[in-house]
């Protein structure tokens, strides 16, 4: 006989799909990554000096940090970091190792925040452009790859770890389909999954309220921020819109309008099944989101998608591409 208990369960996940003729959406994977890395125009937008030193991580930035980390593990999840190598020039990165033995996976960011699509030296990073010494008589492809293998020497003496994935710095809209030499360079050093690809999406003017034309933009560049395979066999995670820099620097948004964003987009993921891999910088939200909202609002939203969603880190969902 069935109990009121099993009667319930059914017929509010198979039962009632069968009933409307439709399938239960595949349940959707949810990463919270954090970028650590200081952001220009934070916490003041004359801010620029970061730029040089990406790594110079603040108190503030570590605090929060910390704090988003055991947020997220409080709600039985982790937090997927990853750091840029320069990180691990300061004199304590305690905290770091507290968090790594919490569980949180740390990736690869490259050494010095560069960009991994570059083909001249002006366009690596900024630190390059006033000491151009450091690279002389390198290649950019040469520089890139040692700058990505300096970080994970520097991850593996200070934490005795390997980076869990690498995540490019910046965002491509269409990640690195156009670039299998870069593929290849990060496949050459062991990487069997990135995270590369932020798809295009309409932010407004600067200042200004997003309206319906923006917000579903951002919900329609869902579709395109789902994991694929390119075709040599390396994994992409994208990173799914809209990112606290995109909101913050780029749109220069309050944070209820980025709440709002972020609560319609990773909504509309879970009502279709997919993933979303949430992309934040702990130096941009310790300024804008002091009390953490926008982290414990995806917590709060997972967790009442029951069956429907689940935290996870970026290397679980590499493991399943969809194409
Ligand atoms: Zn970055």
């Amino acid at each position: 006989m069935l109990t009121r208990r099993d009667f319930l369960a059914g017929s509010t996940s198979v039962l009632a799909g069968a009933a409307l003729g439709q399938q239960p959406a595949k349940k959707t994977l949810v990463a919270i990554t954090l970028d650590l890395e200081m952001s220009r125009n934070f916490p003041t937008w004359d801010a620029t000096h970061w730029d040089y030193e990406k790594g110079n991580l603040n108190d503030e930035t570590k605090k929060y940090t910390a704090e988003a980390a055991r947020r997220v593990k409080a709600h039985g999840g982790v937090i997927h970091f990853f750091a840029v190598g320069r990180v691990f020039e300061q004199a304590n990165v305690d905290w770091l190792r507290e968090i790594v033995q919490a569980g949180h996976p740390v990736g690869n960011h490259t050494y010095d925040h560069v960009n991994v699509r570059a083909q001249l030296p002006e366009e690596i990073q900024f630190r390059f452009n006033r000491s151009p010494w450091l690279i002389e008589g390198k290649s950019p492809a040469e520089v890139i790859r040692e700058n990505v293998r300096v970080c994970s020497a520097a991850m593996k003496m200070r934490l005795g770890i390997d980076p869990a994935g690498f995540r490019t710095p910046g965002g491509f809209s269409d990640g690195l389909r156009d670039r299998p030499d870069v593929q290849a360079m990060l496949q050459g050093l062991g990487y069997t999954w990135i995270s590369s690809l932020y798809p295009a999406h309409l932010v407004g003017d600067p200042g200004k309220e997003p309206d319906a034309n923006v917000l579903d933009s951002i919900v329609a560049a869902q579709k395109k921020a789902q994991p694929f395979r390119y075709p040599k066999g390396l994994v992409e995670v994208p990173m799914s819109p809209i990112s606290d820099i995109g909101a913050f620097r780029g749109g220069r948004w309050k944070l209820d309008w980025f709440l709002k964003a972020v609560r319609l987009a990773l909504d509309s993921v879970i009502a279709t099944g997919g993933v979303f891999d949430f992309l934040g910088h702990p130096s941009c939200l310790y300024v804008v989101d002091p009390e953490f909202r926008t982290i414990d609002m995806i917590c709060d939203i997972v967790k009442k998608a029951g069956d429907q969603a689940a935290l996870t880190d970026l290397g679980a969902i590499a493991k399943h591409p969809t194409a």
